[in-house]
C-alpha cells in the first residue's frame, strides 16, 4: 500500500451494459466540430479541417439518470449530444484499418458547453477550458461493449428537452468517422485502455436551465438522461 500525504482522487468509472464490472475512464478527449450541419449554425470555420481535440477532466463524467448542476460563471449553458468511443487497448499512430480494434465499445454523451465563454475563447484565441472543461461537463451513459452493439458508423443520433426534440441526425454523417478520429488522435497522444473519445455533435444545440431534463440517444445503444440542477 502506497501512502499518500493527502487523499487519493477516486477512480472515476461507468457502467457497463450487461456486466457487473465497470469501464474505468483514463482520459476523455472530444472532436471539435465533426457534423457539417453544426457547424454552419455556429458560422466556424472550414468545414474541411482536419478534425481537432479538446479535453475534459474525467472527474467530469456525469452518470446516466444524475443530476447536472448549473455551472458557474456562465448564462448560456448548452448540450452537444454525441457518440461516445471507449479505447480497450493501448496503441499510436494507429492505421485506420486497424482502428476499430481499439474499441471496446459505445456511448451516448453529452458535451455540456458554457457557450458565452467558450465563443469568448474562440474570439480571444485562447484555450478552451473555461468553455468545455468544467465540473460535471461529461454527462455519459452505459457503456455497450462491440461484443454487444457491433461497431457504430451510422444510426439515428437524437436530443430532447422535457420530451420536445431538439437535435435529430445521423451518425453516418459525421465528417471524421470512427476509425479516422482514433488514427488523428493516436498521432497526437498514446491512447490507452478507458480513454473515451466524444466524437462531435449534430446540429440543434441551445440552451437550458434548471429543472430541465435532457434525454440524448444513438440507435443501439441505451440512452441517456440528465436533469440540470441549480447552481453548483
Ligand atoms: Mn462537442
Amino acid at each position: 500500500m502506497t501512502d499518500f500525504v493527502v487523499a487519493e482522487p477516486a477512480v472515476t468509472s461507468l457502467a457497463v451494459a450487461g456486466d457487473k464490472r465497470r469501464f474505468p475512464v483514463r482520459r476523455i478527449y472530444c472532436v471539435g466540430r465533426n457534423y457539417v450541419e453544426h457547424i454552419r449554425e455556429m458560422k466556424e470555420s472550414d468545414e474541411r479541417d482536419p478534425p481537432f481535440f479538446f479535453q475534459k477532466p474525467r472527474d467530469a463524467i456525469v452518470e446516466n439518470g444524475a443530476s447536472v448542476p448549473y455551472p458557474p460563471l456562465t448564462a448560456d449553458l448548452q448540450y452537444e449530444a454525441e457518440l461516445v468511443v471507449a479505447i480497450s487497448r493501448p496503441g499510436v499512430a494507429i492505421d485506420p484499418e486497424h482502428a476499430l480494434s481499439h474499441v471496446f465499445g459505445y456511448a451516448v454523451g453529452l458535451d455540456m458547453t458554457r457557450r458565452d465563454r467558450q465563443k469568448e475563447c474562440i474570439t480571444r484565441g485562447i484555450p478552451w477550458e473555461v468553455g468545455k472543461a468544467f465540473d460535471h461537463s461529461a454527462p455519459c451513459g452505459a457503456i455497450h461493449p462491440v461484443s454487444q452493439c457491433g461497431h457504430i458508423s451510422r444510426g439515428r443520433i437524437h436530443l430532447s428537452v422535457n420530451g420536445q426534440t431538439r437535435q435529430d441526425s445521423d451518425v453516418s454523417l459525421l465528417i471524421w468517422q470512427v476509425p479516422e478520429i482514433i488514427a488523428n488522435l493516436s498521432r497526437q497522444v498514446s491512447l490507452y485502455p478507458g480513454d473515451l473519445i466524444y466524437t462531435g455533435t449534430p446540429a440543434g444545440v441551445s440552451a437550458v436551465g434548471p429543472g430541465d431534463t435532457l434525454t440524448a440517444g444513438v440507435e443501439g445503444l441505451s440512452s441517456l438522461t440528465v436533469t440540470i440542477g441549480s447552481a453548483s
